[in-house]
């Protein structure tokens, strides 16, 4: 349908341009320049099905007719261009017949054959279709999913979106991403398309800007603004759009999947985009799912590194946070100590108070390590359930700190847990991590120190030395062969007499568990005592302890000779067995015993945190007739404040104190203890007395008995009988 007669060179060049917009498959026009006019001489069918307008409507019209000239200066670029017989690309506003005009791409080729020529040019009309929109979404889709496989960074993805929309509005658009950095919404960051030279994302941190943003983003609806203020667009958005000449913006609020706002999109676009919302609505819908998606991912991501990295119950580092961070100082070769820290009464606690109690325990030990931190680089992490493990950091030749009174200072006030306060002590193992020792290894060197720690009374420090590895591997050998000994009944029993100080008789006699072992030797109980409590074979060595002091008690019986009470060892983890009470009132039946012939004595050092359950058994003890005796009485941290509380019959001075006994210092702290004691109504023992002085100032000091290398060694019960009368 062609205007008017075209000259014949210029009805070749139509149906040229013609047989060009057929290939093309799309909606197109032609246009003739006419007295400098561009005039539309011909349509094709889709042109008219999507405009809905006529032939009479178009044909021999002004090309305005089909373009909106809501933006007239874009219109003159199009004649302009033509005019110059360029070929170019134009986003257009395509007028509808009684309708919003839509945004379409067209192509512009303008033809002449010769100057002065006739000049015809074909206009391809591409709609930005639907499936446009798809194909776009699409593609951001797939290079989120591989920027998500590829763990990129949260702003990689946003550059993705970005890059998508501006590609979407053939690049006449700037878009940027302001995301909240976190829930607290302290921090926001600024994303823009890669190409901007925006290398890392601008980070807002100044309050006022924060809170400006914060408030955008809330109130952020899908907006458009006719008008930008350019007074309140960052330097880097300003020189961008200012280049670009864009003069509108839009914004668009970005939620995540509980709708909670996150975010806001802002896309910058000249005058052709007027009806983009409604046109891209399910777009961006679609847009703000894939940032979601992307965000939570991204958080999702921080929160496993941080459960990977942090105790969530204290909120401090894990062991593979602290691994983690002792690498870097390995690398960076600033050295020092490596400490693991545990408080003896965890288990109680947690036991008597629960788990979360534990945890508290732990979280009010370390913000109290916190406290004392000297320097920048220590720190400290939960080691595992029970134990932190904290680095200090030392220079070569620094004089090291001395942790014994940091861990008394720690344990003096007491620690208040769920409202109740509780005494502690702390185990500590100390190991060197230097040069020479990779920070694997210190930690393994600490651990044995611990290890070391564990089994001394009160607030102990064991400092790692050389020969604690090999002893970790002797003690892996005992376990596995005690099991065996148990069963053979190579444990044998040694009897120790004490003695009243004021006249010399034998009082009672402890029983000492002996094993000789016909593979390792002599193996003292200080060695394998503390292998078997932690493998549970302690209580069946006490077991048979005690039966075999059953079994004298009958034979002495039997050949009708003097009896004195016995004192047997008894290991916390036995005492607090619920069957321990039960087990030994029916043991002492089966051998038709007296329990008043029986004193059971209980380390000091058993932490007992557990008051209640202690009282508890100790009167259950005290109901079927038998004794109850404090061993190692001094070492343990809290001793003078149970000792009320507990009614045990005989308490036994430890070792350590009847050495230093000359000492004004341990005078005056053995002379309290015995006041207390007899106040109290409780006998006194005095062990390890190895001299005739200590025997004397014990004596004068008012102790009723003593035990010791100066009256008898441990001897057999055979050379007990054939030796000693009662
Ligand atoms: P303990 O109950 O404090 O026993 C006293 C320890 O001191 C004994 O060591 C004894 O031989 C030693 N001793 C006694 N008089 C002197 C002295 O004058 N000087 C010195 N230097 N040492 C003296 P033993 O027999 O090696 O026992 C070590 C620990 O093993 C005991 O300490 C006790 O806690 C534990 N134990 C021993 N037998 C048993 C048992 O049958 N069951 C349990 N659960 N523990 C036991
Ligand atoms: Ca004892
Ligand atoms: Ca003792």
């Amino acid at each position: 349908m062609t205007t008017k007669a075209l000259n014949s060179k210029n009805e070749a060049l139509f149906q040229t341009l013609k047989s060009i917009g057929n290939q093309s498959k799309k909606s197109y026009v032609i246009l003739e320049l006419v007295n400098r006019q561009l005039k539309i001489c011909y349509c094709n069918e889709l042109l008219y099905d999507i405009t809905r307008f006529t032939s009479n409507d178009l044909i021999n019209k002004s090309f305005e007719t089909l373009f909106s000239n809501e933006n007239s200066s874009v219109l003159k670029g199009v004649v302009e261009n033509i005019h110059k017989g360029e070929l170019f690309k134009e986003d257009l506003l395509l007028n509808i017949f009684l309708d919003t005009p839509i945004l379409v791409d067209v192509t512009i080729i303008p033809l002449q054959i010769e100057k002065g020529d006739g000049l015809l040019s074909l206009l391809i009309i591409n709609e930005f279709s639907h499936n446009h929109l798809e194909q776009i979404l699409h593609r951001i889709e797939e290079q989120i999913y591989k920027a998500i496989e590829h763990e990129c960074t949260l702003v990689k993805k946003l550059q993705i979106v970005c890059e998508g929309i501006e590609e979407l509005l053939n690049g006449r658009t700037v878009s940027k991403i302001f995301i909240r950095k976190s829930d607290n919404h302290k921090e926001i960051q600024m994303v823009m398309a890669q190409k901007y030279g925006l290398e890392e994302p601008y980070i807002f941190r100044r309050r006022a800007d924060i809170h400006y943003l914060n408030n955008m983003i809330d109130q952020a609806e899908l907006n458009i603004y006719e008008n930008i203020d350019y007074q309140t667009i960052d330097e880097c958005t300003r020189r961008v759009i200012e280049a670009k000449g864009l003069t509108k913006c839009c914004t668009v609020p970005i939620e995540n999947h509980v709708n909670k706002r996150i975010g806001m999109i802002v896309i910058y676009f000249d005058n052709i985009a007027f009806d983009y919302v409604e046109r891209y609505k399910a777009f961006l819908h679609k847009v703000n799912n894939l940032i979601s998606l992307a965000y939570i991912y991204d958080q999702k991501l921080r929160e496993i590194s941080f459960l990977a990295y942090n105790d969530v119950s204290t909120g401090i580092p894990n062991r593979l946070g602290f691994l983690e961070r002792l690498k870097e100082l390995e690398q960076k070769k600033i050295y020092g100590l490596i400490h693991i820290i545990e408080p003896t009464e965890f288990a109680e606690v947690v036991e008597l108070y629960g788990r979360e109690a534990g945890d508290e325990l732990l979280n009010q030990l370390c913000r109290k390590l916190i406290m004392l931190q000297r320097k920048e680089e220590d720190f400290i992490a939960r080691f595992s359930s029970s134990k932190i493990i904290a680095f200090t950091h030392h220079k070569e030749g620094e004089k090291i700190v001395d942790f014994s009174r940091i861990s008394e200072t720690l344990v003096e006030v007491p620690f208040i847990i769920q409202n109740n306060p509780v005494y502690i002590t702390l185990k500590c193992g100390v190991a060197p991590f230097n040069g020479e020792i990779s920070y694997k290894d210190s930690i393994r060197f600490a651990e044995n120190a611990f290890s070391e720690a564990k089994h001394r009374a009160g607030n102990v420090l064991v400092s790692f030395k050389g020969d604690m590895d090999g002893k970790l591997k002797r003690n892996l050998l005992i376990s596995s062969l005690l099991t065996k000994a148990v069963k053979n009944n190579e444990i044998e029993v040694y009897f120790q007499p004490k003695v009243n100080l004021k006249d010399g008789s034998i009082s009672s006699i402890e029983a000492l568990a002996r094993w000789n072992s016909p593979i390792l030797g002599f193996i003292s109980p200080f060695e394998f005592m503390p292998v078997a409590e932690k493998t549970g074979l302690v209580r069946e060595i006490d077991l048979q302890v005690i039966e075999k002091v059953l079994q004298w008690f009958r034979m002495r019986e039997e050949n009708k000779k003097t009896i004195v009470p016995i004192a047997v060892n008894i290991s916390p983890e036995h005492f607090y067995h619920p069957k321990f009470v039960d087990q030994l009132v029916e043991l002492v039946r089966k051998y038709n015993a007296n329990p008043c012939n029986i004193i059971i004595e209980i380390t000091e050092n058993m932490s007992l945190v557990d008051l209640k359950k202690a009282r508890r058994i100790i009167r259950e003890l005290k109901f079927w007739g038998f004794r109850t005796s404090v061993d190692d009485f001094g070492m343990g941290y809290s001793s003078l404040n149970y000792l009320q509380e507990l009614s045990f019959s005989e308490l036994k001075i430890d070792r350590n104190f009847t050495m230093k006994i000359h000492e004004k210092g341990t005078y005056a702290i053995v002379k309290a203890i015995i006041q207390i004691a007899q106040a109290l109504n409780i006998d006194t023992v005095a062990e390890g007395v190895e001299t005739e002085e200590q025997a004397r100032t014990l004596n004068e000091l008012g102790c009723d008995t003593g035990q010791g290398y100066l009256f008898y060694k441990p001897i057999t019960i055979k050379e007990f009988e054939e030796n000693i009368e009662l």
